[in-house]
């Protein structure tokens, strides 16, 4: 079940929309019985500084807290409750949510570490593929996200992708120049597809993602950029991925070369 992922994910305040599975542990939790169904997210943790599998724990859901928040609270169309995961590497590291739940939906209206906390640390291994500023607008696009700013969110997803895509025109240009011929003139999907080469195979097979990358910023709402963020950030991390593997295999085949002149030196 992704319910966990689709909950810590979510922007503040953004209603979630469940399915009936979705629903029936909601109802689970909320009755202190899981049944067998599992529940974690694999992230980073801002204590341990390390990755780690954040699993949901009945044991600690704070009954008495939930208690006094359902009685502050509680009404025939509202009801606020915890969620308590702890982190299997450290259990008095916990990730906490507060969620209000509605008759098919459920709104996240608190949670700590937050999701910008939480994906600061993810990002870090990029760092030999991107520069510190590309890093930050990375962080700070998540930071806004989980605020629930859509556009403005989504505005720093776009400078990213387009970034990278630029990036990718500057390596092909070097086996390809006659790539560069009216390139700049070309429309952003126009742009990737020139570069099929020197990007993802998962951005051109996904139409979704291509659908959203080929909308103008001014044609989105506030809304369709809450909802198409995760994958557009998903995007980012697939070309960060492949440049990634990428570099370190340039490592390895360098110091291959190295080792095997070193040797040969000896004879
Ligand atoms: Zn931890």
């Amino acid at each position: 079940m992704n319910l966990s992922k689709k909950l810590i994910e979510a922007s503040l305040y953004e209603k979630i929309n469940l399915t009936n599975d979705e629903q029936n542990v909601i109802y689970q939790i909320l009755d202190n019985n899981l049944n067998g169904v599992t529940e974690y997210y694999d992230t980073f943790c801002p204590y341990c500084k390390l990755s780690t599998t954040f699993r949901l724990n009945l044991k600690h859901q704070v009954k008495s807290d939930n208690r006094l928040i359902f009685s502050l609270y509680n009404s025939m169309e509202k009801q606020y409750f915890l969620i308590s995961y702890e982190c299997s590497r450290n259990s008095s590291h916990t990730l906490l949510l507060t969620i209000k739940v509605y008759k098919e939906a459920i709104e996240k209206v608190g949670q700590s570490p937050s999701r910008a906390n939480l994906d600061k640390n993810k990002f870090k291994k990029y760092s030999k593929v991107i520069d510190s500023e590309m890093h930050s607008e990375l962080t700070r696009a998540i930071g806004l996200f989980s605020h629930g700013v859509g556009i403005g969110s989504f505005v720093y997803l776009r400078r990213i992708i387009e970034r990278l895509v630029f990036k990718a025109f500057e390596k092909a240009k070097v086996d390809n120049p006659s790539i560069e011929k009216d390139f700049l003139n070309k429309r952003f999907t126009e742009k990737i597809s020139a570069l099929k080469d020197y990007l993802p195979s998962t951005l051109f097979e996904n139409p979704k993602i291509y659908s959203i990358l080929s909308k103008g910023i001014h044609e989105l709402t506030e809304r369709e950029c809450l909802e198409y963020f995760n994958i557009i950030e998903l995007a980012i991390e697939l070309i960060l991925d492949d440049e990634l593997t990428k570099f370190e295999n340039e490592i390895k085949k360098e110091n291959l070369g190295k080792k095997l002149n070193s040797i040969l030196s000896l004879d």
